[in-house]
């Protein structure tokens, strides 16, 4: 999402919200390091914001490079670590959040990101390198011997949100489309739904063992099946509610979910019941 629509969520938000919200820790020096997951393959982690990379004889192959000061230390850890110049560089999906500072790889790196995904940058003129390499339906890097494979899933987070899997590590990297035992992001900005459901039964049919998310703690290909049922279950619900003819204001009332109450953060939890309504509005007509 962009900063200017966070910026404007921020003003609504409550005192407790802004006090967890992310950009409240900008002002503090960042939280930065890179750990290995398996193989070849390792995490950054730049304060709430994660991605990954491959490290191989050839070159890095590298993913969302999250902002221009995080991409410019990653470089030079990357240079320092395995002296390397980063030869691949993917997007997960356009959110400016995940993908600013491409520009810091752009002379060494290959830049890459679904077609939708160049499009979004180009019109939203996003502060990151435009890519060079766009694809529709799926596409395989290979550097090496290491090999990744893109995936489009379908709309669900964005219309461009792709995964990249890492076969021989059987890692998967999703951003912003599959928390792990946490809530969707919010109100669902930029959202497709039911598209979102049906992109997680494909992500539930590919052959991975670790999930490796944009933020929060790894998971597993459990915590894809367990997230696409909690956005099934809200969806009724609202879906339910809605045709009561009741209001949103009551639906957060009403609205338990208890399967969930570990997910937070657990305000977002009134959010994603008043995006999900949003959202169920759009393709329902009562009478
Ligand atoms: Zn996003």
């Amino acid at each position: 999402m962009s900063a200017a629509r966070r910026v404007a969520l921020g003003v609504v938000a409550s005192a407790m919200l802004l006090a967890t919200a992310p950009w409240a820790q900008s002002q503090q020096a960042p939280v930065r390091e890179i750990t290995k997951i398996a193989g070849e393959v390792y995490r950054f982690r730049n304060n709430f914001h994660y991605s990954v990379f491959a490290v191989t004889p050839a070159g890095v192959i590298a993913t969302d490079p999250i902002n221009a000061d995080a991409a410019r230390w990653l470089e030079a850890e990357i240079a320092r670590r395995f002296a390397q110049p980063v030869r691949y560089l993917m997007y997960s999906h356009d959110h400016a959040d995940h993908i600013s500072g491409g520009e810091v790889f752009a002379d060494t790196a290959i830049v890459v990101a679904h077609d939708n995904a160049k499009a979004a940058i180009v019109g939203e003129r996003r502060p990151t390198a435009v890519p060079q390499v766009t694809f529709s339906d799926r596409m395989t890097i290979e550097l090496a011997g290491t090999v990744v494979e893109l995936v489009y899933v379908g709309r669900n987070h964005s219309d461009n949100s792709i995964v990249m899997r890492f076969p021989r590590e059987r890692l998967l990297f999703a951003v912003d489309f599959i928390p792990v035992n946490g809530l969707a992001f919010r109100d669902f900005p930029d959202t497709y739904m039911p598209d979102w459901i049906e992109s997680l039964k494909r992500v539930e049919a590919m052959d991975f063992d670790v999930l490796v998310p944009g933020h929060g703690p790894l998971g597993t290909r459990a915590n894809v099946t367990m997230f696409r049922e909690y956005l099934q279950d809200l969806r009724g619900e609202v879906l339910r509610y809605a045709r009561e003819g009741k209001s949103v204001d009551e639906m957060k009332q009403l609205i338990k979910l208890p399967k969930y109450d570990a997910w937070g953060p657990r305000d977002w939890f009134p959010l994603n019941i008043e995006g999900m309504y949003r959202l169920v509005q759009a393709n329902r007509r009562g009478n």
